[in-house]
């Protein structure tokens, strides 16, 4: 396969938003498929999309080279469960490319189901970060909340990930009445081990079985409670994603919060995200998309992708609408977590 050089994006070809916002930062959903079926995310019985209608591995690596051609230093590889995709690792290798010139960084997000197979590798191509999705340390409740997984698995798979000189980061989402009162253990399991850990909040996106009303907690309450056990002060640290962070003084770790609900993030929004499809989303919570598809599919230069990018600046919303008291168990937006990707 051809090897394009890629040199750094001169300004007047940075993706820049009417809000006059840096897009550098690009979240791509590589399947919507998945091996577990987290009650908050997915139903039991979902409907995946055909083969077809998925960019093949190839199409989303060219579609990643044209926006590391306009400026984008991150790429998050999510989905679905990234690593389920078959062939996912030639991706990986593709990626790499990058490294050597304006790409800083590939990240994936994980729910570890396969990390213990992949995890050496994956520091070799050149993977530094990796957000791994974490809800409870009970082996009961990992399985009820996510129907199918297995957290012996996915705790083997961190530890893979680890040795492998991995920086790990959990993921947790907050959910009233299940892990709730777990977060000291949490927070302490992540220290012990010099992981950063995330707390994010629900957001109502994509038809699930359950009524979200009741799953939602809201961070600043889960804040104060650990503020009477922990030494929390804000921090600096920024990892081109939405979360805000404090440093736990007692780990010497920090503690992330994601609050899209209770803390509106888009101020200084930097990403966009493509699903699996080849959609493109410049709000999680919001409708607005351009197809990216059907240019890659049109035409084998890039031209065409290079007009949907300018297109899609034009039409980046200011921020999203989530209120989930109002909407009550209805989602804000119809799609799954899984399509647009975490
Ligand atoms: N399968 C991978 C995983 O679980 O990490 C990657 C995709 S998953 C959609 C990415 C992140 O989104 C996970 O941390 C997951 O917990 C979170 N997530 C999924 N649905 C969510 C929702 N409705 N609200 C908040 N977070 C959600
Ligand atoms: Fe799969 Fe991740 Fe969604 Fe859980 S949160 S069902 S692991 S995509």
């Amino acid at each position: 396969m051809e090897q394009r050089a890629i040199t750094p994006a001169s300004t007047d070809q940075s993706l820049i938003d009417s809000f006059g916002r840096r897009v550098d930062y690009v979240r791509i959903s590589v399947t919507d498929r998945c091996d577990f079926r987290c009650t908050y995310c997915m139903s039991e019985h979902m409907t995946f999309l055909p083969k077809r209608d998925l960019l093949s591995l190839e199409e989303i690596d060219r579609l990643a080279t044209a926006f590391v051609e306009r400026g984008v230093k991150r790429i998050r590889l999510t989905g679905g469960e990234p690593l389920v995709r078959r062939n996912v690792m030639w991706l990986f290798e593709r990626l790499a490319r990058h490294l050597d010139g304006p790409l800083d960084e590939v990240t994936l997000t994980t729910n570890g189901s396969q990390l213990a197979k992949y995890a050496a590798q994956r520091a070799d191509l050149g993977v530094r970060r990796i957000n791994v999705s974490v809800d409870t340390l009970n082996p009961d409740k990992f399985q009820d909340i996510t129907r199918w997984g297995r957290l012996d698995a996915v705790l083997g798979g961190i530890d893979a990930a680890a040795e492998a000189g991995l920086k790990v980061k959990i993921n947790t989402v907050a959910l009233q009445g299940f892990n709730d009162q777990e977060f000291n253990h949490l927070l302490s399991w992540c220290g012990d081990r010099g992981f950063d850990l995330t707390l994010i909040e629900t957001m109502p996106l994509g038809e699930v079985d359950e009524d979200r009303t009741d799953q939602y907690l809201p961070l600043s309450h889960v804040r104060r409670d650990l503020e009477e056990s922990w030494t929390l002060t804000p921090s600096s640290h920024k990892t081109g994603g939405p979360a805000r962070y404090v440093d736990v003084k007692e780990t010497g770790t920090r503690l992330g919060f994601i609050t899209p609900l209770t803390h509106n993030f888009c101020e200084s929004c930097n990403r966009v995200r493509v699903t699996c499809t080849g959609t493109l989303f410049m709000c999680l919570g919001q409708e607005d998309k351009v197809d990216l598809r059907e240019p890659l599919r049109q035409s084998q230069t890039d031209e065409l992708l290079h007009a949907a990018f300018d297109k899609a600046m034009l039409a980046k919303p200011q921020g999203h609408d989530f209120v989930i008291e109002r909407r009550g168990a209805a989602p804000a937006v119809s799609r799954h977590m899984s399509m647009t990707g975490g």
